[in-house]
C-alpha cells in the first residue's frame, strides 16, 4: 500500500493546529502542517506529536484495581464490565448520599467538555471542575466583571499594542506572526514582561516589573492618561459605571510609589506612559497564565482592563473587540451553551448558575419547574465570586473538601485526565484521592493520578477520534485518521456509552456523539452530512464580520449594561470575604519572610520544546532541558557563588527541590524562574503553600512565591 494524507488536528495544546497525516499500512509515518492554514506551520510539540500519540506509557485497555491503592496489581477487564462497575457504584452513591457526594473532574484535554458537562448535569449536581481552576478562568472572570464577555486585540488596526507577559512564540508559535507584521508596518509596542522573551526582542520599549505587580503598574498608567487629559470623557460618560470611584483610588500611584513597587525605574515609566498617552488607538493581551497566577491576579487583569476603558478602547477598531456577541439572533453559532444548560440542576443557594450573573438576572426564567436541586458546588464557602461567576467548581477546594468532609463529604472522584502537577503541594490531593472510596480515571496515558485510581480507562487521542471543531465563523468536522490505537475510545464516546449504560435521564447524550454534534449544528444552516463529507472548515451562513461598537449600543452582559470599574457582581459578595468592586491592588507577595527568603519564585516559566507534563518521557523534548534547573541572574548566582550548572537547591516555606542552576539575563534581578511540570522531585508546585491563592478567583499564586536559593555541596 502506499502513502496516505489523511487531515487531522493536533491537540497537544488548545490550538488545535490542522494537521497532514502521513499514513501507511494504517501507521502513522510523520506529521507535518497542513497547508494552507495555518500558514504551513506547527511549533516544536506539533512536530513531535508522533511520538506523544505513540508513548510506551500509553493505558491499553480498561484496568481494575486488584492490590492495595497504588500497588500497581491490575487486571485487564471488557469496557462492558468496566461501566456496569462504574455505573453500579456512582449510582448507589448517589441514591445514598446524594448526587453531590460524587466530584466529575476533567483536566486536559477540554473538546469534550460540554459533553461532560451535560453528563454531570444529568446526574444531578453541579460538581464540574476543570484545569480551567488555574488556567485562563481568572482572566475571563476579570473580562466579564468588567466588559461581560472575552475581548480579543484587534492588533492589524491598533497604533500601539501592549503584550501583557505576551510570549506567543512559545505558546503556539503561529500567533507570532500578527505581532511581526504589526511591527513591519511601523505599529509600536510595548511588551510587559520581568522576562526577556522573544516577544520583548519586537518591543519598543520593554518593561519588566517585579513579578506580580502588574495591577500597580496598570493604576499608574490610569493615573497618568487622567491626571494628562487623555481619557475619553464622552464614552466613559456614556459606557462606563465607577469612573469617579476608579479616578480617586488611582491617584496613589504616583511616579515615585510605582517605581518602588515595580521595581521598574522612574524614567522608563515616564517613556512608557508617554507612548501610551500619544496612541489613542491601541489594543491589549493579557496571558491567560502568567497575569493570573498571582495572588491578586484577577484583580490584576482587571487594572490592566480598565486602560481600555477609560480611553474608549474596548469595542473600538483597533481597540479591543469582544469575542462571543451576545445577541444569538445576530450572530448564529453552535449551540453547545445551550446544550449544557438544557439538564442543568438548579443550586439550594443559586450559586454558580450561569457563567454571567447578569445574564441569569435577566433570564429568570430559565429556572424551569421540576428541576432538581442540588448542594452548592466546592469552593463555593470560599471562593463565592468564582462560584457566581464561573460555571466549574473551583478545584483548588477538592483535596480539602475531601480529607476535611466539610460542607459536605465527597466520597468519590470521576476524571478524565486528573494531573497532580497542576495543584499546590500536590501530596494533599494524592492523599485526598487515596481516602476516597471511588475513584476513576480516564487518560491517554499513565500519571501519579491515575497509578492511585480503583478503575482506569484508556482514552485516545485527536488523530483517533472525530471532533466537531468550531472556530470563529468556521465549523469542521474532523474524522478520525486512524482507529484508536489498543482498545483506546474517544472521550465522548466513554461518556454516551456510560450513560447509557446507567440509563441517565438523557436521552440525547445516550445517543451518542454523532446525534449530538447533528442536535447543537440544528441551527447554523450547514447540514451535518455535508460537513462531513466536506472534511474542510465551512463559514457558517449568515456570520456577519462583527461591527465595532455594536455591543456597547446593545448594552454589556454586566448588571449596569455598561462596563464596569466598580463591578456591583463583587458588590453583591458578602462583606466577610473582603473582595473590593474596584480593580484595587495589593502585594502577591507574601510579606513575611523576606530576610529568610530573599527571591521570589516564578513558577510555571514556560520553555518552547515542553507543554506542562505532557511531553515528559517524549525522547524530543529530552533534547532541550532535559536536566530540571531553574534560571537565575548571573549578578544573582555570583553573590550566592554558584556557577553555571551548578546543583543548587531552592527552597520556600513550604520546602525544597534539588535542580541545576541555568544562569541568564533573561530572568530579572531577584527572580527565580522553573518551568513548572518536570516529573516527580523536580515538580516545583509541591514547595509552594496549598493555601497561597487568590481569594477572588481561587488561582494559585504560582509565580511569586518567597524562596532563597543555595549551592547544594554549601550546604
Ligand atoms: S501550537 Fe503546537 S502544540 Fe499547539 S496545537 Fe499547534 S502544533 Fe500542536
Amino acid at each position: 500500500m502506499g502513502i496516505e494524507i489523511r487531515k487531522s488536528i493536533c491537540r497537544v495544546c488548545s490550538r488545535g493546529c490542522p494537521i497532514d497525516v502521513e499514513i501507511k499500512n494504517e501507521e502513522i509515518r510523520q506529521i507535518t502542517p497542513s497547508n494552507p492554514q495555518n500558514g504551513g506551520q506547527l511549533c516544536a510539540l506539533g512536530y513531535a506529536y508522533k511520538e506523544y500519540i505513540t508513548r510506551p506509557d500509553r493505558i491499553r485497555t480498561p484496568l481494575r484495581r486488584v492490590g492495595e491503592r497504588g500497588s500497581g496489581q491490575w487486571e485487564s477487564i471488557t469496557w462492558e464490565e468496566a461501566y456496569r462497575e462504574i455505573g453500579d457504584k456512582l449510582l448507589k452513591l448517589r441514591a445514598e448520599y446524594g448526587a453531590d457526594t460524587v466530584a466529575f473532574y476533567t483536566g486536559y484535554t477540554k473538546w469534550y467538555r460540554p459533553v461532560y458537562q451535560r453528563f454531570v448535569h444529568s446526574f444531578g449536581t453541579l460538581n464540574y471542575g476543570t484545569e480551567s481552576s488555574a488556567c485562563h478562568q481568572s482572566y475571563r472572570m476579570a473580562s466579564e466583571l468588567n466588559f461581560g464577555v472575552l475581548t480579543t486585540p484587534d492588533i492589524p488596526n491598533s497604533d500601539l499594542f501592549i503584550g501583557w507577559a505576551y510570549n506567543p512564540f512559545y505558546s503556539g508559535n503561529s500567533q507570532g506572526n500578527p505581532l511581526e507584521e504589526f511591527r513591519e508596518r511601523g505599529g509600536r509596542v510595548i511588551i510587559v514582561d520581568p522576562k526577556y522573551t522573544p516577544a520583548a526582542k519586537l518591543a519598543d520599549i520593554h518593561l519588566r516589573p517585579d513579578p506580580g505587580t502588574d495591577g500597580a503598574l496598570a493604576h499608574f498608567f490610569g493615573n497618568y492618561l487622567i491626571q494628562h487629559g487623555k481619557t475619553d470623557e464622552e464614552y466613559i460618560a456614556a459606557y462606563v459605571h465607577g469612573f469617579p470611584e476608579y479616578k480617586r483610588y488611582v491617584r496613589k500611584f504616583t511616579l515615585e510609589k510605582t517605581a518602588q513597587i515595580t521595581g521598574i525605574p522612574e524614567a522608563t515609566l515616564l517613556t512608557a506612559a508617554e507612548l501610551i498617552a500619544d496612541s489613542p488607538v491601541f489594543s491589549i493581551n493579557i496571558s491567560g497564565a502568567a497575569i493570573p497566577h498571582h495572588t491578586n491576579g484577577m484583580q490584576n487583569c482587571r487594572a490592566i482592563q480598565a486602560l481600555l476603558a477609560i480611553t474608549g478602547n474596548f469595542d473600538r477598531e483597533g481597540g479591543n473587540l469582544p469575542v462571543e456577541y451576545p445577541v444569538d439572533a445576530l450572530n448564529l453559532k453552535v449551540e453547545w451553551d445551550k446544550f449544557v444548560d438544557e439538564t442543568r440542576p438548579l443550586s439550594e443557594d443559586g450559586s454558580g448558575y450561569q457563567n454571567s450573573v447578569a445574564w441569569h438576572k435577566k433570564n429568570p426564567g430559565f429556572r424551569a419547574e421540576g428541576r432538581k436541586t442540588c448542594k452548592p458546588k466546592i469552593g463555593s464557602g470560599r471562593f463565592p465570586l468564582w462560584a457566581q461567576v464561573v460555571d466549574e467548581f473551583q478545584s483548588m477546594d477538592l483535596s480539602r473538601q475531601i480529607l476535611e468532609g466539610t460542607p459536605y463529604p465527597i466520597r468519590a472522584v470521576f476524571a478524565l485526565g486528573m494531573n497532580r502537577r497542576m495543584f499546590l503541594e500536590n501530596e494533599k490531593l494524592m492523599e485526598a484521592l487515596g481516602k476516597l472510596e471511588f475513584f476513576v480515571d480516564v487518560d491517554v496515558f499513565w500519571t501519579d493520578a491515575a497509578k492511585l485510581a480503583d478503575i482506569v480507562l484508556p482514552a485516545c487521542t485527536s488523530v483517533e477520534r472525530a471532533e466537531l471543531v468550531c472556530s470563529g465563523p468556521t465549523v469542521r468536522y474532523v474524522s478520525p485518521a486512524i482507529k484508536p490505537l489498543y482498545q483506546s475510545k474517544s472521550d465522548v464516546d466513554i461518556l454516551c456509552e456510560l450513560a447509557d449504560r446507567m440509563e441517565l435521564a438523557d436521552p440525547l447524550l445516550r445517543r451518542g456523539y454523532e446525534a449530538i454534534v447533528r442536535h447543537v449544528m440544528m441551527k447554523i444552516g450547514i447540514t451535518f452530512d455535508d460537513l462531513r463529507s466536506s472534511g474542510a472548515a465551512m463559514k457558517i451562513p449568515g456570520k456577519e464580520p462583527y461591527r465595532p461598537g455594536k455591543s456597547l449600543q446593545l448594552g454589556l452582559r454586566t448588571p449596569t449594561g455598561k462596563i464596569e470599574l466598580y463591578s456591583e457582581t463583587i458588590a453583591d459578595i458578602p462583606e466577610e470575604y473582603g473582595l473590593n468592586p474596584l480593580p484595587t491592588y495589593r502585594d502577591s507577595l507574601p510579606r513575611k519572610g523576606k530576610n529568610e527568603y530573599p527571591l521570589t519564585l516564578v513558577a510555571g516559566s514556560r520553555i518552547s520544546t515542553r507543554f506542562h507534563s505532557r511531553f515528559n518521557g517524549v525522547r524530543a523534548s529530552d533534547y532541550f532541558r532535559a536536566v530540571p534547573s531553574a534560571e537565575l541572574h548571573p549578578l544573582d548566582a555570583q553573590t550566592l557563588g554558584i556557577r553555571q550548572g551548578d546543583a543548587i537547591l531552592v527552597t520556600t516555606p513550604t520546602g525544597t527541590m534539588r535542580v541545576h542552576a541555568e544562569l541568564t539575563k533573561a530572568a530579572k534581578r531577584g527572580t527565580v524562574f522553573m518551568f513548572q511540570s518536570y516529573a516527580d522531585e523536580a515538580d516545583v508546585n509541591r514547595i509552594i503553600d496549598g493555601n497561597h491563592l487568590d481569594p477572588y478567583s481561587g488561582f494559585p499564586g504560582y509565580r511569586t512565591v518567597r524562596c532563597k536559593v543555595e549551592e547544594e555541596q554549601a550546604v
